[in-house]
């Protein structure tokens, strides 16, 4: 058995965070280090680490992962200003964390492109 993910823990609740939402597949907790005013985390509790891993099996969980993700923007009120979900992928884009995860800004004007 590999070495549970950070994200793993904070699912499980060893270690702690800010949940907003849950359910069977996923759960959303606060970014600790927020970069937007809304800064929330949606990861799908099954481990992909990155989203280049996913195949074909995977189809469905991404759908609904995109569709949580819009309940919980709603949730947090961002739906009518709007949101940017953001997935890192790999080294150049920064991934700190490999454990597939879906971010979730807002709450003020985010400038594009990105840096
Ligand atoms: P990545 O760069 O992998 O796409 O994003 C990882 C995110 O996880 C970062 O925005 C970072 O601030 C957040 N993060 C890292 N460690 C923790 C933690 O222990 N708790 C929470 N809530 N967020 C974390």
């Amino acid at each position: 058995m590999s070495e549970k993910t950070l994200f793993t823990k904070i699912i499980e609740g060893e270690i702690p965070a800010d949940k907003v939402y849950e359910d069977d597949e996923f759960c959303a907790f606060r970014d600790i280090n927020p970069a937007a005013p809304c800064h929330v985390l949606i990861v799908p509790k099954k481990v992909i680490p990155k989203i280049s891993d996913a195949d074909a099996s995977d189809a469905e969980l991404l759908g609904r992962l995109l569709l949580a993700a819009n309940k919980v923007a709603a949730q947090l009120g961002l739906a009518e200003e709007g949101y940017r979900f953001v997935i890192n992928c790999g080294e150049n884009a920064g991934q700190e964390v490999m454990h597939l995860h879906l971010h979730i800004l807002g709450g003020r004007r985010l400038s594009w492109p990105p840096g």
